[in-house]
């Protein structure tokens, strides 16, 4: 193929330009303003019918970090943490002192295992926050988690930043959590060009984080400070982009579902399968992964640069942080004698899976995928 096939881009119509415009016309480029708010209001619609309340950032991980910051992480404290997640899962852990303890993964749906969720209560009781990433887009075994995170009195904070409108068992992702966070970076399910929101129901919370986010401004006629703050929060014109794509975000999803279910059935007679979810769970199918069988001599990174060569975008999956330098130093908590998180990083690719990409396009990366597994 002549044109690029990629992972995933950002996928616009429109409706975005207007919001942007008017905030032109308005003069309204700059502070905060109607674009912020509307875009706040019709999120938390979107989840749970606004009984969340969101705070519109400069990125998913500038929430994330708020979202430590409400639940109180202290320099040395532990925070068991998703292992295998995109590095800004972590850092926000890290800004704040805190000592991330890495979680394995379990096979259903590849986020945290809960038998090595309870497991890491065991060795480390007292710990007080549980940071879940739900991988792809995939909604974890969210009721198990968060019976275990009652029942040792942990505050669980849900990173849904690959996960905005995914599901489990009808209920959002970006809901479960006591604070949660998601993203709208450039390849996510919608994009602001970068942004993100925190989300909690507790609105004291929502209003804690809003004037951390505006570098602690207390309420005085001059500048007064008597706490460190950020610069975080989302400007009027980038919240216009959001407000424009989130009028499409089940399209989106949509879509991503069937670049899915078209891999299913085009590879289904390789010895591969697809990343997994429960039943009772509404994937938002962000990015399409392929497993390859215990035993098959395929390498998935071979695989890659195969498709590489033919002009097609595929990514591992992500590096268990475990296994990432920077984190030599934590610790690790498997419910098996081998990590399930390095056998998927050992044996996974993600797949391109951005929606404009046609059928006749995607058929022409599944038979380059084919061809890597008859040359065997
Ligand atoms: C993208 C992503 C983030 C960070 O979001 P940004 O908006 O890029 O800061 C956090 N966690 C996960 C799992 C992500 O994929």
């Amino acid at each position: 193929m002549n044109k690029r096939i990629p992972l995933a881009t950002p996928t616009v119509h429109g409706e975005e330009m207007e919001y942007i415009k008017e905030a032109f016309e308005r003069n309204w480029i700059a502070p905060l303003g109607f674009n912020c708010d509307g875009f706040e209001i019709e999120m938390a619609q979107y989840l749970d019918g606004g009984k969340t309340q969101a705070l519109a950032l400069a990125s998913g991980t500038a929430a994330l970090h708020l979202a430590l910051k409400l639940a109180g992480v202290q320099p040395g404290d532990k925070v068991f943490c998703t292992d295998m997640t995109f590095v800004a899962t972590v850092n926000p852990i890290v800004y704040e002192g805190g000592v991330p303890v890495f979680i394995d993964s379990e096979r259903e749906t590849w986020n945290m295992d809960p038998i090595a969720l309870e497991k890491a209560f065991e060795k480390y009781p007292g710990t007080k926050v549980v940071m879940l990433a739900e991988l792809y887009g995939t909604p974890a075994k969210t009721d198990e988690i968060l019976a275990l995170c009652e029942k040792h009195g942990a505050i669980l904070i849900e990173d849904a930043a690959e996960a905005l409108a995914a599901s489990y068992k009808g209920r959002k992702c970006g809901t479960f959590g006591k604070y949660n966070a998601i993203s709208f970076n450039g390849n996510k399910l919608i994009t602001t060009s970068g942004g993100g929101m925190l989300l909690t129901e507790d609105k004291a919370a929502r209003d804690k984080a809003l004037f951390w986010a505006t570098q602690a401004r207390e309420p005085a006629p001059w500048y007064q400070h008597e706490e460190i703050g950020y610069n975080y929060r989302m400007s009027n014109v980038v919240a216009g982009i959001g407000r424009g794509q989130l009028k499409h975000v089940d399209e989106h999803k949509n879509l991503k579902e069937a670049v899915y279910r078209r891999y299913e059935e085009g590879l289904k007679d390789l010895p591969l399968s697809m990343n997994p979810y429960l039943e009772d769970t509404d994937p938002n199918f962000w990015l399409s992964c392929m497993l390859i069988d215990e035993g098959c001599a395929v390498d998935p990174m071979e695989v890659m640069k195969v498709l590489n060569e033919h002009n097609i975008e595929a990514r591992p999956i992500w590096k268990p942080m475990h296994m990432q330098p920077v984190f030599a130093q934590n610790d690790f908590i498997s419910a098996c004698e081998k990590p399930v998180d390095e056998d998927i990083f050992a044996r996974g690719l993600c797949l391109p899976s951005d929606i404009k990409m046609t059928a006749e396009e995607q058929d022409y990366v599944i038979d380059v995928i084919k061809k890597c597994f008859e040359q065997q």
